[in-house]
């Protein structure tokens, strides 16, 4: 946890471009983006992915899907966006912070690769 990238950007030890905060979460633009928006949105809780997330966790991953749906509505891409969660290696999860993916801005097609 001394260690985490997203621990590090919560705290503010690592810049980013932040785009929401309040007690519970944290959103900020990702580094690399995918999409003319993605945003990503973590519990301030370290928590290291969804599989490792517990029933006292609920609220709060609900909370980061309810964040990432009202910055869809404040940038106007309702029309059609996406929150993702790469769960372990094999779907891409490289930071094992659990963070939601705010996809948006463009078509996205389905499957995801
Ligand atoms: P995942 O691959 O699902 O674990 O997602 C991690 C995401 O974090 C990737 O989309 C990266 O581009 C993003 N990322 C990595 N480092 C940073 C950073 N310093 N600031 C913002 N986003 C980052
Ligand atoms: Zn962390």
């Amino acid at each position: 946890m001394g260690d985490c990238l997203f621990c590090k950007i919560i705290s503010g030890e690592i810049p980013s471009k932040k785009v929401y905060e309040d007690e519970h979460t944290f959103a900020f633009e990702d580094i690399d983006p995918k999409a003319p928006t993605h945003v990503l949105v973590v519990p301030k809780k370290h928590i290291r992915g969804l599989k490792e997330a517990s029933a006292e966790d609920a609220e709060i991953v609900g909370r980061c899907h309810l964040v990432a749906a009202e910055i869809a509505r404040q940038r106007g891409i309702e029309a059609g966006y996406r929150t993702v969660l790469n769960v372990g290696p094999g779907a891409g999860q490289s930071v094992f912070h659990l963070h939601v993916h705010l996809l948006g801005g463009r078509d996205l097609h389905w499957p995801p690769g």
